[in-house]
């Protein structure tokens, strides 16, 4: 830390991403990206946006809005484009929350949510999950802070219903209630039929994991259109060109071709629900993940060894050191092929470990 370092940032403990190890071609299962490339005619877009670039980007980033707004039934004012939906949850911590006006979220859920709450100066309080990973709806319902809920949950892949959702954001209607629905492709009912209902409910989502789009960088909230006004003001207030204009360009050409990704959805969700059972028949406990990944503890093998194991022969998992969960592994949901030989490694892995 330099002499220079600003002391509001002396508690700041910086998230720390995945890792993208470069010293050998790896069977990636470790950052919920998606194992198919993005559309043709999102490349083709792409391609052809590059040669604009000696022009400023929309900052409005207008058609992406109008295209997104239409696919999810609401209107451009309720919808904000972002560099993935990680600047969209920072913009509303800091648009929303304060010393007055505390955040609550799960102990086990995101891990930017106390990076996004202590970068903003936000105090928070964490909610133990039940024993079995869920969210507890009522430990949320009449909490009186604003409160962040990855639904479906990560890393546990637990989802909570519409029903649920709806009853917290019903209960604190003087808090902003953030659903973040990062995973919601691949299983759970989306939240953004209640923004019309509720004008303290705001919703992130993200093209990273069901629309390839990670390295893009493309995000968005929807809320009610006094919430998108008041996060543009953060937005316009820090970088107007969020969203660069080959990822406009990326996420427009995408929303023209849902059905790719939809048909790629589909597919992880077949692959998912199979592995789960082949991890269960090899002595996994499995939660039941609505996501692309799986969230699993061998009874006799601890995560930490189950992940350099795997990391040795070349599959990169996630493992967390949190207390709580550090005796899981989170495996991405890859392609069928990228499954079978995690499998047949985690078959050496058990077998050495007998
Ligand atoms: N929310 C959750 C629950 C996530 O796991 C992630 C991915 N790390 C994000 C948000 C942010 O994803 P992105 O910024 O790529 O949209």
């Amino acid at each position: 830390m330099s002499r220079f370092f600003s002391s509001k940032y002396k508690h700041l403990s910086e998230y720390v991403p995945g890792e993208q190890p470069k010293d050998k071609k790896y069977i990636k299962l470790n950052t919920n990206e998606s194992p198919f490339p993005p559309s043709e005619k999102v490349i083709n877009a792409v391609l052809e946006a590059a040669r604009g670039l000696n022009l400023y980007c929309d900052p409005e980033c207008s058609a992406l809005t109008e295209s997104v707004a239409e696919y999810y039934g609401v209107n451009s004012e309720n919808v904000l484009m972002t560099n993935g939906s990680d600047e969209i949850l920072n913009f509303a911590f800091s648009a929303f929350g304060d010393i007055e006006h505390p955040f609550a979220f799960p102990d086990i859920t995101y891990g930017f949510y106390p990076v996004f709450a202590r970068m903003n100066g936000v105090p928070f309080e964490t909610i133990a999950l039940n024993d079995d990973f869920n969210v507890d709806p009522d430990d949320y319902c009449g909490i009186n802070k604003n409160v962040v809920i990855a639904n479906p949950n990560a890393p546990t892949g637990l989802v909570l219903s519409l029903k649920e959702i709806e009853k917290i954001i019903a209960s604190n209607k003087n808090n902003v209630i953030i659903i973040d629905e990062a995973y919601i492709d691949f299983g759970g009912e989306s939240s953004i039929s209640l923004i019309k209902k509720y004008d303290n409910l705001l919703v992130s989502r993200t093209f990273s994991k069901s629309f390839s789009l990670a390295g893009g960088r493309l995000g968005f909230g929807v809320g009610s259109a006094e919430i998108i006004k008041d996060l543009k003001k953060i937005k316009y207030s820090t970088n107007p060109y969020n969203v660069n204009s080959m990822t406009q360009s990326a996420g427009f050409a995408a929303m023209k071709d849902v059905k790719y990704y939809i048909d790629n959805c589909k597919e992880i969700i077949r692959v998912r629900e199979k592995y789960k059972k082949e991890l269960s028949a090899r002595n996994f406990f499995v939660t039941d993940s609505s996501a692309n990944f799986i969230f699993a503890k061998h009874d006799k093998i601890p995560g930490a060894v189950l992940y350099s194991e795997l990391k040795k022969r070349g599959v990169l998992v996630r493992h967390f050191s949190t207390e709580k969960i550090s005796n899981f592994v989170r495996i991405t949901v890859g392609t069928d092929e990228q499954m079978q030989a995690l499998l047949k490694n985690t078959d050496i892995i058990i077998g050495e470990n007998r």
